[in-house]
């Protein structure tokens, strides 16, 4: 089995991580967070002590990261030091499951393929729950051949895998998947927010939207409503999950692509003001449901 780097041991990553070891791949594991990557060699994997370590030998590097700028920096290089991509091997595979602009993502496979290493992006829908459980999607931007070498990866983080088309066409996917969730949260947030106000027990009013035409994946699995879903960020103070400031950067990204193409996007770039007055009020740490809180301030502390 091929010898697997992973990079970005977050939320998202440390999960999808242990499902690689769990299939039996070799990880070499790092992040900048010495305690994620303590867990994942709890976990069965080789810890580094910096990502050159850990991509030593390793025929597919997979990354997590946050945004552009840490993928950027991590393949091509910031602040006087090279980046990765001057340091493997041709023949490597690279796969970067990270949600970043279209744009990011083709500038760094075009100078991969410059030194003759396969790039694929392969961002994910699933949030949390579909990490550890191994049924994410994968909307992947690339090569048939690379996708290929990406597939048994793939199938032991994920469930449904789609080739969305040419390099960064799996970012365009994934953009326009996390608008609607945007979208949707927030609907559904000010929806529950007025039901309770007019005096609704909200798990009621939840179970019967449930089975309603108001009913989406926000409602059937991710109730931002303290104590309305057990296993739902909410019930936790708002804490793992998917952050509200990684939110706000999707939305960010879907404006920016729809300013590019002359596209109008309204509810999608209210949704990002929305989710930056929330940030900007000091809760982008908190899980993205938490945004129910600018309706009902005192719910959420
Ligand atoms: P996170 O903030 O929990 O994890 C990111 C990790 O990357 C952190 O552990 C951080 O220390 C590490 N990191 C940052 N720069 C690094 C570097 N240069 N080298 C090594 N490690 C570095 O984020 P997350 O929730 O795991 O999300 C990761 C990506 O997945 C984001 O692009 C996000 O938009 C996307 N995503 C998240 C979810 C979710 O539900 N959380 C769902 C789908 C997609």
């Amino acid at each position: 089995m091929s010898r697997v780097a992973f990079v970005g041991l977050g939320h998202m990553g440390a999960p999808m991580a242990k499902n690689l070891l769990r299939a039996g791949f070799p990880l070499q594991v790092f992040d900048l967070n010495l305690d994620a990557v303590n867990e994942l060699t709890a976990a069965g994997a080789r810890g580094a002590a910096d990502v050159r370590q850990a991509v030593q030998g390793a025929e597919v590097v997979v990354s997590m990261l946050p945004a552009s700028r840490h993928v950027e920096g991590l393949y091509l290089g910031d602040e006087g030091e090279s980046g990765l991509l001057a340091l493997l091997p041709a023949g490597t595979l690279v796969i970067d499951c990270s949600t970043i602009s279209p744009h990011s993502a083709q500038k760094v496979a075009a100078a991969a393929a410059a030194s003759g290493i396969d790039m694929i992006d392969a961002p994910v829908s699933g949030g949390t729950a579909g990490a550890a459980a191994a049924t994410l999607t994968f909307m992947v931007g690339g090569s048939n051949a690379a996708l290929d070498r990406a597939q048994p990866l793939l199938a032991a983080m994920g469930k449904n895998i789609f080739h969305a088309g040419g390099s960064g066409a799996g970012q365009v996917a994934k953009v326009c998947n996390n608008m609607i969730l945007g979208v949707q949260m927030i609907a559904v947030s000010e929806a529950l927010a007025l039901g309770a106000r007019q005096g609704l027990d909200v798990q009621v009013l939840s179970g019967i939207i449930d089975q309603s035409s108001g009913a989406n994946w926000v409602t059937e699995r991710y109730n931002p409503w303290p104590g309305v879903m057990e296993n739902a960020p909410a019930s936790r103070g708002y804490t793992g999950g998917f952050g509200a400031d990684l939110m706000l950067k999707d939305l960010g990204l879907a404006v920016e692509s729809a300013i590019e193409v002359k596209a109008a996007v309204p509810l999608g770039g209210l949704a990002r003001e929305l989710y930056a007055q929330w940030s900007q009020s000091g809760h982008g740490a908190l899980d993205f449901s938490s945004i129910v809180g600018l309706f009902v301030p005192r719910e959420t502390g």
